[in-house]
């Protein structure tokens, strides 16, 4: 692990990059989706746009599960949904993500 560990930012893998970020899990997710639109949503741009891959599609409910526990904070998502449906909150004091050795 330590070559991985000492390589520059660029040549490091998503896997390697996302070791570096410490994760404070809340209780409560930040992220609440608008279970109604999202049903009607045909884009779903939510399901790819996400680097962590936060949301998923569950076909035996119909409905997509939110695992708010990895997400980056990066904000992309409240982006690129068109709808509007995500309630984009910042993580309570705290919590949320912090760099290992940042
Ligand atoms: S893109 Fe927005 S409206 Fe569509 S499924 Fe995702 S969160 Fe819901
Ligand atoms: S803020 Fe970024 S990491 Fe968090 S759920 Fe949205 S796209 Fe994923």
């Amino acid at each position: 692990m330590t070559e991985e560990f000492l390589k520059p930012l660029e040549e490091k893998t998503l896997a390697e990059k996302l070791f570096l970020v410490r994760f404070k899990v809340d209780s409560a997710s930040h992220l609440i989706l608008d279970k109604e639109v999202c049903w009607e949503c045909g884009e779903r741009a939510c399901l790819s746009v996400c680097p962590t891959e936060v949301y998923k599609w569950e076909e035996g409910k119909k409905e997509i599960t939110v695992s708010y526990e990895g997400c980056l904070e990066c904000g992309t998502c409240r982006i690129a949904c068109s709808e509007g449906a995500i309630d984009w909150r910042n993580p309570r004091g705290g919590f949320g993500v912090s760099l290992r050795f940042g």
